[in-house]
């Protein structure tokens, strides 16, 4: 990797049109590849990417934080002569810069960030044909069943929920038409985990594309390509944002096909993710490694402190040595993080608690910098309906909690006077 802003430092200029034409005439690349400030060979840690690939200083200027190129279109200097950008839904600086960081993160050798996480999941089902089969988790995000069932099954899409965190289960289900797996690990509310490279196994011997959503820990936690997957899906709203101020998505590719693909439905169905929200996920993308530290200490602290609280009747944390697949946590992934859901016993119980939390705030979402408490019956699982939800295991006496990077001690005081 090269240090690109110490190379601009080191070209003198006398004007800016004489550095634009230094940049222009391959000046940049000249000097860049005569200092390399890292050994090519050696891939660089998870931080370094995180902070620098995609987040080049901009070549014309110099700024080390590149500026948004809100535009909506390109000057041509002749007919089919453009330098790359026609249209703004086609493509963006920014949004490539996005792109190129977030497939550096999850080891993938592309990615395409769209308007949300759901137009993300809409975007891979896009990519599929009226009568294709889906074999999903039936523990996920609420919306995403919501989407499959009420909105793609009108296309001819088909469905059926299994549960992942069996492998089996994944096998048998697989019909001659199916040609997605997807899969969410861990879960969103109840926190169990899917064993990737087992699913993924499964999926390469049929020839189906295995989708892992990776919002709930980030790529600093757990690496879903290098486990075998073959597209990976964020919600970008979440840990790789990290501060609750902008909506997005992405998919992470392992495959060319992919990326072209969706390239196609980015400027097919226009669900593209803004250039000051790219810009804001780069900004998020820097600190990744830090917040996800801090989460995940904080994670733990509160999920001990939880267990041990007489209010509370069970917790599902993967990190709590009781989680029954507390093993499988350990292999897949490099922390815990700082998901929590647990069982205060009725829906009474839980809503004294969410009224009378301070530090905690009461909200839908996840994956800020502060702590973030929900009630997932009745806010991000109430599409799934009350038998939908006693289905799976969802009761009304659940609370979940994402547990921000605030004083540990100050959340837990915080749900300790909450919960008397
Ligand atoms: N995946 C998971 C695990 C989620 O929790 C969510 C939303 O909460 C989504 C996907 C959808 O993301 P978005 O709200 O950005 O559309």
């Amino acid at each position: 990797m090269v240090h690109r802003f110490a190379v601009l430092c080191s070209a003198s200029f006398h004007s800016l049109s004489e550095q634009r034409s230094w940049f222009e005439t391959g000046g940049y690349q000249r000097m860049a590849n005569h200092k390399p400030e890292m050994k090519p060979s050696r891939q660089t840690g998870f931080a370094t990417r995180a902070i620098h690939d995609g987040q080049e200083p901009d070549p014309v200027t110099g700024a080390v934080v590149p500026p948004i190129y809100a535009t909506s279109t390109y000057v041509q200097e002749e007919l089919g002569k453009h330098k790359g950008y026609e249209y703004a839904r086609v493509s963006n600086p920014t949004r490539d810069r996005l792109e190129k960081n977030l497939a550096s993160l999850e080891g993938g050798i592309a990615s395409r960030v769209f308007s949300s996480g759901m137009a993300a999941i809409n975007a891979i089902c896009a990519m599929f044909r009226s009568g294709d089969h889906v074999v999903s988790g039936h523990n996920l995000y609420g919306g995403v069943p919501r989407l499959f069932d009420q909105v793609l099954a009108g296309y001819g899409f088909e469905f059926t929920y299994v549960d992942t965190s069996e492998p089996g289960q994944v096998d048998q289900s697989i019909r001659h038409n199916t040609r997605m797996v997807y899969v969410e690990t861990p879960t969103n509310p109840l926190m169990a985990l899917s064993d990737i490279a087992a699913i993924s196994a499964i999926c390469r011997a049929r020839n189906v594309e295995l989708v892992v959503d990776n919002t709930f820990l980030s790529p600093y936690l757990q690496q879903p390509i290098a486990l075998g997957a073959s597209l990976v899906v964020h919600s970008t709203t979440k840990f790789l944002n990290g501060h609750s101020d902008g909506l997005g998505g992405a998919v992470v590719c392992t495959r060319q096909e992919q990326a072209e693909q969706l390239s196609f439905v980015q400027k097919a169905a226009g669900a593209i993710l803004s250039p000051f929200e790219c810009w804001l996920v780069l900004r998020g993308t820097k600190t990744l490694a830090v917040r996800m530290q801090q989460h995940e200490h904080n994670g733990r602290i509160v999920a001990d402190f939880l267990a041990s609280h007489k209010k509370v009747k069970k917790v599902f944390y993967p990190g709590l040595k009781d989680h029954p697949q507390h093993e499988l946590a350990k292999r897949q992934m490099t922390g815990f993080g700082s998901m929590i859901t647990f069982e205060t016993g009725s829906l009474e119980n839980a809503a004294r608690l969410l009224k009378r939390v301070r530090v905690c705030s009461l909200a839908e979402s996840l994956g800020g910098v502060e702590t973030l408490i929900s009630h997932p019956a009745t806010m991000t699982h109430a599409a799934l309906g009350e038998r939908g939800r006693e289905a799976i295991g969802i009761t009304d006496g659940m609370v979940r909690i994402s547990v921000g990077i605030e004083t540990v001690e100050d959340i837990v005081a915080d749900l300790d006077q909450a919960l008397q």
